[in-house]
Protein backbone atom coordinates (compact mmCIF):
# COMPACT_ATOMS: atom_id res chain seq x y z
CA UNK A 1 0.00 0.00 0.00
CA UNK A 2 1.66 3.28 -0.53
CA UNK A 3 -0.14 6.61 -0.61
CA UNK A 4 1.12 10.23 -1.17
CA UNK A 5 1.02 12.51 2.20
CA UNK A 6 -2.06 14.91 2.55
CA UNK A 7 -0.09 17.63 2.19
CA UNK A 8 1.35 16.24 -0.98
CA UNK A 9 -2.49 15.56 -2.82
CA UNK A 10 -3.43 19.37 -1.60
CA UNK A 11 -0.79 20.56 -3.83
CA UNK A 12 -1.37 18.79 -6.36
CA UNK A 13 -5.03 18.81 -6.53
CA UNK A 14 -4.65 23.00 -5.45
CA UNK A 15 -1.91 24.36 -6.41
CA UNK A 16 0.48 22.30 -9.51
CA UNK A 17 0.53 23.32 -12.92
CA UNK A 18 -1.25 26.11 -12.60
CA UNK A 19 -0.13 29.65 -12.77
CA UNK A 20 -2.13 32.57 -11.60
CA UNK A 21 -0.23 35.39 -13.00
CA UNK A 22 -0.73 34.38 -16.77
CA UNK A 23 -4.56 34.61 -16.50
CA UNK A 24 -5.65 37.81 -14.96
CA UNK A 25 -4.65 36.30 -10.84
CA UNK A 26 -8.19 34.00 -11.63
CA UNK A 27 -8.64 31.93 -9.14
CA UNK A 28 -9.88 28.93 -11.53
CA UNK A 29 -7.86 28.23 -14.52
CA UNK A 30 -8.45 29.63 -18.41
CA UNK A 31 -9.91 27.47 -21.04
CA UNK A 32 -7.67 28.03 -23.83
CA UNK A 33 -9.87 27.13 -26.32
CA UNK A 34 -7.84 27.66 -29.50
CA UNK A 35 -6.88 25.00 -31.54
CA UNK A 36 -3.73 26.80 -32.72
CA UNK A 37 -0.63 29.12 -31.52
CA UNK A 38 0.88 31.93 -33.24
CA UNK A 39 4.79 32.84 -33.31
CA UNK A 40 6.39 35.83 -33.67
CA UNK A 41 9.14 34.83 -35.77
CA UNK A 42 9.76 31.73 -38.51
CA UNK A 43 12.66 31.17 -36.05
CA UNK A 44 10.82 30.41 -33.15
CA UNK A 45 8.07 28.29 -34.75
CA UNK A 46 11.02 26.15 -36.09
CA UNK A 47 12.03 25.86 -32.53
CA UNK A 48 8.74 25.07 -31.47
CA UNK A 49 9.11 22.39 -34.27
CA UNK A 50 11.75 21.12 -32.11
CA UNK A 51 9.92 20.68 -29.06
CA UNK A 52 6.53 19.55 -29.93
CA UNK A 53 6.34 17.56 -27.14
CA UNK A 54 6.03 20.88 -24.51
CA UNK A 55 5.55 23.73 -26.68
CA UNK A 56 1.81 24.77 -27.54
CA UNK A 57 1.04 24.62 -31.89
CA UNK A 58 -1.72 22.77 -32.19
CA UNK A 59 -3.95 21.30 -29.85
CA UNK A 60 -4.25 18.12 -31.27
CA UNK A 61 -0.89 18.21 -29.51
CA UNK A 62 -0.13 20.39 -26.47
CA UNK A 63 -2.46 22.91 -24.88
CA UNK A 64 -2.25 24.90 -21.59
CA UNK A 65 -5.47 23.88 -20.03
CA UNK A 66 -4.66 20.23 -21.00
CA UNK A 67 -1.16 20.62 -19.83
CA UNK A 68 -2.57 21.87 -15.96
CA UNK A 69 -4.41 18.23 -15.78
CA UNK A 70 -1.76 16.64 -17.22
CA UNK A 71 0.67 17.68 -14.63
CA UNK A 72 -1.74 16.89 -11.89
CA UNK A 73 -2.43 13.49 -13.22
CA UNK A 74 1.23 12.25 -13.55
CA UNK A 75 2.17 13.50 -9.74
CA UNK A 76 -0.99 11.62 -8.41
CA UNK A 77 0.53 8.58 -9.95
CA UNK A 78 3.60 9.06 -8.82
CA UNK A 79 4.42 9.15 -13.18
CA UNK A 80 6.92 11.29 -14.74
CA UNK A 81 4.47 12.04 -17.61
CA UNK A 82 1.12 11.40 -18.55
CA UNK A 83 -0.96 11.50 -21.47
CA UNK A 84 -4.91 12.89 -21.58
CA UNK A 85 -7.20 11.16 -23.87
CA UNK A 86 -10.26 11.48 -24.81
CA UNK A 87 -12.07 8.69 -23.53
CA UNK A 88 -10.76 5.50 -21.28
CA UNK A 89 -10.56 3.46 -24.31
CA UNK A 90 -8.30 5.83 -26.51
CA UNK A 91 -5.82 5.27 -23.33
CA UNK A 92 -5.96 1.86 -23.54
CA UNK A 93 -5.77 2.11 -27.06
CA UNK A 94 -2.85 3.99 -27.55
CA UNK A 95 -0.98 2.28 -24.56
CA UNK A 96 -1.42 -1.21 -25.96
CA UNK A 97 -0.36 -0.39 -29.77
CA UNK A 98 3.07 1.61 -28.71
CA UNK A 99 4.03 -1.83 -27.20
CA UNK A 100 3.63 -4.30 -30.10
CA UNK A 101 4.42 -5.20 -33.26
CA UNK A 102 4.07 -8.05 -36.34
CA UNK A 103 4.57 -11.50 -34.25
CA UNK A 104 4.30 -10.10 -30.68
CA UNK A 105 2.68 -11.78 -28.31
CA UNK A 106 0.28 -10.36 -25.30
CA UNK A 107 -0.64 -11.65 -22.02
CA UNK A 108 -3.83 -10.17 -20.76
CA UNK A 109 -5.46 -11.01 -17.60
CA UNK A 110 -8.81 -12.73 -18.07
CA UNK A 111 -11.63 -10.54 -18.62
CA UNK A 112 -10.31 -7.45 -19.00
CA UNK A 113 -12.98 -4.51 -19.94
CA UNK A 114 -14.79 -5.04 -22.80
CA UNK A 115 -12.79 -2.64 -24.98
CA UNK A 116 -9.66 -3.62 -23.81
CA UNK A 117 -10.73 -7.34 -25.03
CA UNK A 118 -12.03 -5.95 -28.57
CA UNK A 119 -8.69 -4.62 -29.60
CA UNK A 120 -6.96 -8.64 -28.40
CA UNK A 121 -9.83 -10.55 -30.45
CA UNK A 122 -10.93 -8.61 -33.21
CA UNK A 123 -8.43 -5.58 -34.16
CA UNK A 124 -4.71 -6.66 -33.09
CA UNK A 125 -4.82 -10.50 -34.99
CA UNK A 126 -5.71 -8.57 -38.42
CA UNK A 127 -1.62 -7.57 -37.62
CA UNK A 128 -0.66 -10.65 -36.59
CA UNK A 129 -0.39 -10.30 -32.95
CA UNK A 130 -2.31 -12.80 -30.70
CA UNK A 131 -3.03 -12.76 -26.79
CA UNK A 132 -3.55 -15.32 -24.53
CA UNK A 133 -5.90 -14.96 -21.10
CA UNK A 134 -4.29 -15.64 -17.95
CA UNK A 135 -6.17 -16.29 -14.58
CA UNK A 136 -4.18 -13.37 -12.78
CA UNK A 137 -5.30 -14.26 -8.90
CA UNK A 138 -2.33 -16.54 -9.42
CA UNK A 139 0.87 -15.24 -10.40
CA UNK A 140 2.49 -18.41 -12.00
CA UNK A 141 -0.04 -18.55 -14.36
CA UNK A 142 1.74 -15.26 -15.89
CA UNK A 143 4.95 -17.14 -15.36
CA UNK A 144 3.85 -20.16 -17.51
CA UNK A 145 2.03 -18.30 -19.94
CA UNK A 146 5.10 -16.59 -21.67
CA UNK A 147 6.58 -17.05 -24.61
CA UNK A 148 9.72 -15.39 -26.06
CA UNK A 149 7.45 -13.11 -28.29
CA UNK A 150 5.41 -11.97 -25.55
CA UNK A 151 5.73 -8.49 -25.65
CA UNK A 152 3.37 -6.81 -23.19
CA UNK A 153 1.63 -7.94 -19.93
CA UNK A 154 -2.09 -6.27 -19.70
CA UNK A 155 -3.59 -6.08 -16.10
CA UNK A 156 -6.72 -4.76 -14.51
CA UNK A 157 -6.59 -4.86 -10.99
CA UNK A 158 -9.14 -5.16 -9.71
CA UNK A 159 -11.48 -6.38 -12.31
CA UNK A 160 -14.67 -4.09 -12.55
CA UNK A 161 -16.82 -6.64 -11.88
CA UNK A 162 -15.64 -9.35 -9.62
CA UNK A 163 -12.76 -7.25 -8.11
CA UNK A 164 -10.41 -9.79 -9.01
CA UNK A 165 -7.10 -8.87 -8.23
CA UNK A 166 -3.02 -9.42 -9.84
CA UNK A 167 -0.35 -9.11 -7.52
CA UNK A 168 1.14 -6.41 -9.08
CA UNK A 169 4.38 -6.26 -7.69
CA UNK A 170 5.04 -10.17 -8.65
CA UNK A 171 4.11 -9.45 -11.82
CA UNK A 172 6.23 -6.15 -12.48
CA UNK A 173 9.14 -8.37 -11.27
CA UNK A 174 8.42 -11.20 -13.39
CA UNK A 175 8.50 -8.66 -16.09
CA UNK A 176 11.41 -6.68 -15.32
CA UNK A 177 14.54 -7.51 -17.36
CA UNK A 178 12.70 -9.49 -20.19
CA UNK A 179 12.03 -6.42 -22.03
CA UNK A 180 7.98 -7.13 -21.87
CA UNK A 181 6.34 -3.88 -20.95
CA UNK A 182 3.41 -4.01 -18.08
CA UNK A 183 0.20 -2.02 -18.49
CA UNK A 184 -2.36 -1.90 -15.75
CA UNK A 185 -6.11 -0.18 -15.80
CA UNK A 186 -6.19 1.47 -12.54
CA UNK A 187 -9.79 2.76 -13.37
CA UNK A 188 -11.24 0.90 -10.14
CA UNK A 189 -9.08 2.04 -7.42
CA UNK A 190 -7.71 5.64 -8.88
CA UNK A 191 -4.27 7.03 -7.93
CA UNK A 192 -5.59 7.94 -5.01
CA UNK A 193 -6.13 4.05 -3.45
CA UNK A 194 -3.42 2.02 -5.83
CA UNK A 195 -0.16 3.42 -7.03
CA UNK A 196 0.94 0.76 -9.88
CA UNK A 197 3.88 2.71 -10.94
CA UNK A 198 5.70 2.37 -7.42
CA UNK A 199 5.04 -1.34 -7.25
CA UNK A 200 7.00 -1.43 -10.78
CA UNK A 201 4.46 -1.16 -13.28
CA UNK A 202 5.56 0.22 -16.31
CA UNK A 203 2.42 1.88 -17.60
CA UNK A 204 -0.73 2.55 -15.49
CA UNK A 205 -4.19 4.00 -17.38
CA UNK A 206 -7.62 5.15 -16.02
CA UNK A 207 -10.73 5.88 -17.30
CA UNK A 208 -11.04 9.42 -16.20
CA UNK A 209 -14.66 9.29 -17.07
CA UNK A 210 -15.24 7.15 -13.57
CA UNK A 211 -13.95 8.72 -9.91
CA UNK A 212 -11.93 11.80 -11.52
CA UNK A 213 -14.76 13.71 -13.78
CA UNK A 214 -16.98 12.65 -10.91
CA UNK A 215 -20.03 14.32 -12.08
CA UNK A 216 -21.55 12.44 -15.05
CA UNK A 217 -20.61 14.90 -17.86
CA UNK A 218 -17.06 14.10 -19.27
CA UNK A 219 -15.56 11.18 -21.29
CA UNK A 220 -12.06 10.66 -20.82
CA UNK A 221 -8.48 8.77 -20.30
CA UNK A 222 -5.30 9.09 -18.62
CA UNK A 223 -2.17 6.83 -19.94
CA UNK A 224 1.06 7.65 -17.47
CA UNK A 225 4.12 6.19 -16.94
CA UNK A 226 8.36 7.35 -17.69
CA UNK A 227 9.05 10.06 -19.27
CA UNK A 228 10.64 8.62 -22.32
CA UNK A 229 8.19 6.39 -22.81
CA UNK A 230 5.23 8.69 -22.74
CA UNK A 231 7.26 11.70 -25.13
CA UNK A 232 7.68 8.21 -27.74
CA UNK A 233 3.52 7.40 -27.18
CA UNK A 234 3.28 11.36 -27.67
CA UNK A 235 4.71 11.60 -31.04
CA UNK A 236 3.17 8.33 -32.66
CA UNK A 237 0.05 6.96 -31.44
CA UNK A 238 -1.30 10.31 -29.29
CA UNK A 239 -0.77 12.83 -32.26
CA UNK A 240 -1.61 9.51 -35.02
CA UNK A 241 -4.80 8.47 -33.02
CA UNK A 242 -5.56 12.40 -32.52
CA UNK A 243 -8.12 11.87 -29.53
CA UNK A 244 -6.40 14.13 -26.97
CA UNK A 245 -8.35 15.76 -24.74
CA UNK A 246 -10.31 19.31 -25.29
CA UNK A 247 -9.40 22.02 -23.58
CA UNK A 248 -13.05 22.31 -22.06
CA UNK A 249 -13.41 18.70 -21.19
CA UNK A 250 -10.08 19.29 -19.11
CA UNK A 251 -11.14 21.89 -16.93
CA UNK A 252 -14.21 19.94 -15.77
CA UNK A 253 -11.59 17.11 -15.09
CA UNK A 254 -9.57 19.79 -13.18
CA UNK A 255 -12.55 21.29 -10.98
CA UNK A 256 -13.49 16.85 -10.53
CA UNK A 257 -10.24 16.95 -9.31
CA UNK A 258 -10.40 19.25 -6.33
CA UNK A 259 -13.29 17.11 -4.65
CA UNK A 260 -11.74 14.00 -5.60
CA UNK A 261 -10.58 12.77 -2.07
CA UNK A 262 -13.77 13.56 -0.28
CA UNK A 263 -16.29 12.00 -2.85
CA UNK A 264 -14.03 8.93 -2.29
CA UNK A 265 -13.94 8.80 0.93
CA UNK A 266 -17.68 9.41 1.04
CA UNK A 267 -18.36 6.70 -1.49
CA UNK A 268 -16.33 4.51 0.42
CA UNK A 269 -18.22 4.76 3.82
CA UNK A 270 -21.27 4.22 2.36
CA UNK A 271 -20.67 1.42 0.66
CA UNK A 272 -19.34 -0.42 3.61
CA UNK A 273 -23.10 0.41 5.50
CA UNK A 274 -24.18 -1.38 2.15
CA UNK A 275 -22.12 -4.03 2.33
CA UNK A 276 -23.51 -4.59 5.72
CA UNK A 277 -27.12 -4.39 4.90
CA UNK A 278 -26.79 -6.56 1.90
CA UNK A 279 -25.64 -9.42 3.51
CA UNK A 280 -28.50 -8.76 5.93
CA UNK A 281 -30.97 -9.97 2.97
CA UNK A 282 -32.42 -13.39 2.87
CA UNK A 283 -32.59 -13.02 -1.13
CA UNK A 284 -28.82 -12.35 -1.47
CA UNK A 285 -25.97 -15.38 -1.59
CA UNK A 286 -22.74 -13.28 -1.45
CA UNK A 287 -21.54 -9.53 -1.32
CA UNK A 288 -17.91 -9.26 -3.23
CA UNK A 289 -16.17 -5.92 -2.15
CA UNK A 290 -12.17 -6.22 -2.07
CA UNK A 291 -12.12 -4.70 1.61
CA UNK A 292 -14.86 -6.56 3.29
CA UNK A 293 -13.58 -9.66 5.46
CA UNK A 294 -14.98 -12.30 3.44
CA UNK A 295 -13.37 -11.11 0.07
CA UNK A 296 -11.03 -13.73 -0.86
CA UNK A 297 -8.21 -11.90 -1.81
CA UNK A 298 -8.30 -9.51 1.13
CA UNK A 299 -4.30 -9.59 2.22
CA UNK A 300 -3.24 -8.65 -1.23
CA UNK A 301 -5.93 -6.23 -1.82
CA UNK A 302 -4.70 -4.82 1.10
CA UNK A 303 -1.00 -5.01 0.54
CA UNK A 304 -1.32 -2.67 -2.68
CA UNK A 305 -4.40 -0.81 -2.11
CA UNK A 306 -5.49 2.04 0.45
CA UNK A 307 -9.42 1.65 -0.10
CA UNK A 308 -11.79 0.53 -2.12
CA UNK A 309 -14.26 2.60 -3.49
CA UNK A 310 -17.55 2.51 -3.82
CA UNK A 311 -17.96 -0.06 -6.18
CA UNK A 312 -19.53 -3.69 -5.67
CA UNK A 313 -21.16 -6.52 -6.78
CA UNK A 314 -23.54 -8.57 -5.16
CA UNK A 315 -25.16 -12.18 -6.34
CA UNK A 316 -28.52 -13.15 -5.45
CA UNK A 317 -29.59 -16.45 -4.29
CA UNK A 318 -30.62 -18.94 -7.27
CA UNK A 319 -33.69 -17.19 -8.46
CA UNK A 320 -35.45 -16.63 -11.68
CA UNK A 321 -33.71 -13.89 -14.05
CA UNK A 322 -37.50 -11.91 -13.85
CA UNK A 323 -37.01 -11.34 -9.59
CA UNK A 324 -33.56 -10.10 -10.47
CA UNK A 325 -34.86 -7.73 -13.36
CA UNK A 326 -37.85 -7.13 -10.52
CA UNK A 327 -35.57 -5.66 -8.02
CA UNK A 328 -33.66 -3.32 -10.37
CA UNK A 329 -36.37 -2.46 -12.10
CA UNK A 330 -38.42 -1.13 -8.68
CA UNK A 331 -34.91 1.05 -7.65
CA UNK A 332 -36.61 4.78 -7.35
CA UNK A 333 -33.56 6.38 -6.91
CA UNK A 334 -30.56 4.69 -7.74
CA UNK A 335 -30.35 4.60 -11.32
CA UNK A 336 -30.04 1.86 -14.13
CA UNK A 337 -27.29 2.72 -16.51
CA UNK A 338 -23.72 1.74 -16.79
CA UNK A 339 -20.15 4.02 -15.70
CA UNK A 340 -19.54 4.58 -12.14
CA UNK A 341 -17.62 7.12 -9.48
CA UNK A 342 -19.52 10.37 -9.71
CA UNK A 343 -22.16 11.92 -7.29
CA UNK A 344 -25.57 9.32 -8.95
CA UNK A 345 -25.83 5.84 -7.22
CA UNK A 346 -25.93 3.50 -10.26
CA UNK A 347 -27.15 -0.36 -10.85
CA UNK A 348 -26.39 -2.59 -13.81
CA UNK A 349 -27.35 -6.50 -13.36
CA UNK A 350 -24.98 -8.52 -14.93
CA UNK A 351 -28.49 -10.28 -17.04
CA UNK A 352 -29.05 -7.78 -18.74
CA UNK A 353 -25.95 -8.06 -20.84
CA UNK A 354 -26.87 -11.61 -22.22
CA UNK A 355 -30.35 -12.32 -24.06
CA UNK A 356 -32.65 -13.53 -20.84
CA UNK A 357 -33.64 -16.91 -22.61
CA UNK A 358 -29.89 -17.88 -21.99
CA UNK A 359 -30.14 -16.84 -18.30
CA UNK A 360 -28.70 -19.61 -15.98
CA UNK A 361 -29.68 -19.99 -12.17
CA UNK A 362 -27.33 -22.22 -11.39
CA UNK A 363 -24.42 -19.83 -12.80
CA UNK A 364 -23.34 -17.06 -10.13
CA UNK A 365 -22.30 -14.83 -12.84
CA UNK A 366 -25.41 -15.04 -14.11
CA UNK A 367 -27.04 -13.45 -10.68
CA UNK A 368 -24.54 -10.89 -10.48
CA UNK A 369 -25.78 -7.27 -10.19
CA UNK A 370 -23.22 -4.55 -9.95
CA UNK A 371 -24.00 -1.77 -7.06
CA UNK A 372 -22.14 1.74 -7.26
CA UNK A 373 -22.33 4.02 -4.56
CA UNK A 374 -22.53 7.82 -5.17
CA UNK A 375 -23.04 10.44 -3.01
CA UNK A 376 -26.61 10.19 -1.74
CA UNK A 377 -27.10 9.83 2.22
CA UNK A 378 -26.65 6.05 3.15
CA UNK A 379 -30.18 5.73 4.72
CA UNK A 380 -31.38 7.22 1.46
CA UNK A 381 -30.08 4.29 -0.82
CA UNK A 382 -30.65 1.67 2.11
CA UNK A 383 -34.07 2.42 2.18
CA UNK A 384 -34.44 1.88 -1.59
CA UNK A 385 -33.00 -1.02 -1.91
CA UNK A 386 -34.99 -2.24 1.03
CA UNK A 387 -38.27 -1.40 -1.14
CA UNK A 388 -36.95 -3.21 -4.04
CA UNK A 389 -35.86 -6.14 -2.61
CA UNK A 390 -39.84 -6.18 -0.63
CA UNK A 391 -42.10 -8.59 -2.09
C1 LIG B 1 -15.07 2.72 -18.25
C2 LIG B 1 -13.84 1.88 -18.25
C3 LIG B 1 -12.89 1.96 -19.27
C4 LIG B 1 -13.09 2.80 -20.52
O1 LIG B 1 -13.17 4.14 -20.27
P1 LIG B 1 -14.06 5.14 -21.18
O2 LIG B 1 -13.76 6.45 -20.54
O3 LIG B 1 -15.47 4.68 -21.04
O4 LIG B 1 -13.58 5.03 -22.57
C5 LIG B 1 -11.73 1.21 -19.16
N1 LIG B 1 -11.53 0.39 -18.11
C6 LIG B 1 -12.44 0.26 -17.12
C7 LIG B 1 -12.15 -0.67 -16.01
C8 LIG B 1 -13.62 1.00 -17.16
O5 LIG B 1 -14.52 0.85 -16.18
Amino acid sequence: MSTHSEGEISRILYELGEDREQSYGAVAPAIVQSSNFSFPTTDRLREAFRNEHSTYIYSRGINPTVDILRKKLAALDGAEDALIFNSGAAAIFAGVLSQVKTGDHVLSVKKPYSWAQKIFDEILPRFGVTTTYVDGRNTENFANALRPETSLIYLESPNSWDFSIQDLRAVAALARGKGITTLCDNSYATPLRQRPIEMGIDLVLQSATKYIGGHSDVVAGVLCGQRERIQKIFRSEYMGIGSGIQPFNAWLLIRGLRTLPMRLERSERSASEIVEFLRSRPEVESVLYPFDPSFPQLPLAKKQMSGAGGLLTFIFKPTQVESIERFCDRLKHILIAVSWGSYESLVIPRCSTFPRSTYDANNPDHRMVRLYVGLEEPSFLIEDLRQAFAN
